[in-house]
């Protein structure tokens, strides 16, 4: 059986490289029917909060991230990791190491300058047991070290994505795996947790390697298998910059994309894309194609690019994003679309119970005549307002465009409005038939009609087909916005 991991550090927000972390986890862990773990590491006591645990918690539930066990908190186990701290000690493969800062810092720099090796030189390691005794004694603080194994080696892994990876032995340093203040480090930690958990395969950034050599010694000094690695590209923006809240802003936050009226699944889409490829151009997958098309081998190899360049007024996010968004908006089950189009409304107080009664039919058609043009689901409460409400916006530029450029709208609109309220069946044919009539007596071009209607019914310029907005939003409401143009 595969086992998976995504183990989150709570000391933030959920990144959109963390959650598509998590993502390639969870489709390799279904598509190869094994089971997905979630693990807080909250081991970095000042650094994790409870904001940042509910965060991460929220952020992969409306994803849909879902997980076959956990939530696990890596503090729960901090005695397993002091007991393979202590093995490590007992068995030989790890020291005490009594050196200070101030030692380590001076030497470092000693080094530095003489463009030595920077790593540990095990000065306590070569302490005699009557020294070592002697410091015990004295209650000296210590951290605890892993003894790299000494001799000429070579050690590697097959990595699922990048290919058999080497490191000389000679390059790592005793790494601390112990505080002086007796916490276990992260290394450690890690790994026993994985161990415990029985993982199988981990799927994490490259940003992970220097670690995964470390690791890998102590899988060995704890006469525990190796899991498979996958170590994943880094998310760049288009400057080759790593996308962080500092430089970027929210939108490398999921929490953006779901108050921005992102579908969750689009999201999923779009970032699987970043780094993944299904070989061929397909870019629109449900969930059950992409767990059936999904290898580790074709995660890409270099950074994948975050189109989206802080500042950027064009895009408020990578543009793919929202084209994938928009294909889900404009092509997904109406019925299922009015159930999230039913929390925008409720939230601007714009929703009507009839919506769900006597007018569900004239709720649903509306939407899909207006998805059309839209990109998330604020726009049906923004760009739609017109359709909910009557207190809308009416956009600047087209209303220079149309309405004031032909002053004769004041008066024409208030004729139409007369014969649009005398209309008994008024219908996508008739609708038509009376501007195009009145358009021929005026002895002006339908469209200056037809358009600046579009403006004063629905505050847009541009929208589906005029007369399907007419029957769409109803006589009433026509008949008054055509008479209010002067307002
Ligand atoms: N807590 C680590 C992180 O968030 C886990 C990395 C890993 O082993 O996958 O970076």
């Amino acid at each position: 059986e595969t086992r998976l991991r995504f183990p989150p550090s709570p000391t933030g927000y959920l990144h959109i490289g963390g959650a598509r972390t998590a993502l390639y986890n969870w489709l390799y862990a279904k598509k190869t029917g094994g089971k997905l773990v979630l693990r807080i590491e909250d081991t970095d006591v000042e650094r994790s909060t409870q904001e940042s645990i509910q965060g991460i918690l929220d952020g992969l539930e409306w994803l849909g991230i879902n997980f076959d066990e956990g939530p696990f908190f890596q503090t729960d186990f901090s005695d397993d990791h002091c007991a393979a701290a202590d093995k490590l000690l007992a068995e030989g493969k790890a020291y005490k190491c009594f050196c200070t800062k101030e030692d380590l810092d001076a030497k470092r720099e000693a080094a530095l300058a003489a463009k030595q090796n920077l790593g540990y030189d095990r000065t306590c390691l070569k302490l005699s047991e009557a020294e070592r005794a002697e410091k015990e004694a004295a209650g000296v603080p210590y951290v605890i070290r892993f003894k790299v194994p000494d001799g000429e080696r070579v050690i590697s892994y097959d990595d699922r994505i990048l290919g058999r990876i080497d490191c000389n032995i000679k390059e790592v340093d005793d790494f601390v795996i112990v505080r002086s203040n007796g916490k276990p480090l992260y290394l450690l930690c890690n790994v026993v947790d994985d161990i415990r958990d029985r993982i199988t395969h981990i799927i994490r950034g490259q940003d992970h390697m220097t670690n995964t050599i470390r690791q890998v010694l102590l899988y060995e000094a704890l006469g525990a298998p190796i899991p498979v690695f996958a170590h994943m590209p880094l998310t760049l923006d288009t400057k080759k910059a790593k996308i962080s809240k500092r430089s970027h802003g929210e939108v490398v936050t999921v929490q953006f994309y779901k108050e921005h009226g992102f579908l969750p699944w689009a999201l999923s889409n779009f970032l699987v894309l970043l780094g993944w490829s299904p070989g061929n151009d397909q870019e629109i997958f449900s969930r059950e194609e992409l767990i059936e098309a999904f290898t580790l081998e074709r995660i890409n190899k270099s950074s994948s690019i975050f189109n989206f360049t802080k500042g950027d007024e064009k895009f408020f996010t990578d543009p793919k994003a929202i084209a994938i968004n928009e294909h889900y908006l404009r092509t997904m089950d109406i019925v299922e679309l009015g159930e999230l189009v039913k929390v925008e409304l409720q939230q601007d107080g714009l929703w009507d119970d009839a919506y769900e009664g006597e007018r569900q039919k004239w709720y649903h058609h509306t939407l899909s005549l207006i998805r059309d043009r839209f990109h998330t689901l604020k726009d049906f409460t923004t760009l739609g307002r017109a359709y909910f409400a009557d207190d809308f916006a009416v956009e600047e530029k087209p209303l220079n465009k149309n309405v004031l450029k032909h002053e004769g709208l004041k008066e024409w609109f208030p004729m139409l409005a007369d014969r649009y309220a005398a209309l008994t069946d008024f219908s996508l044919e008739e609708t038509e038939r009376v501007a195009r009539e009145l358009a021929e007596e005026l002895d002006i071009k339908p469209g200056i009609l037809i358009n600046g209607m579009r403006t004063v019914v629905t505050g847009q310029l541009a929208g589906p087909s005029m007369f399907d907005i007419l029957v769409t939003i109803g006589r009433d409401k026509v008949v008054e916005r055509l008479r209010d143009i002067d307002k």
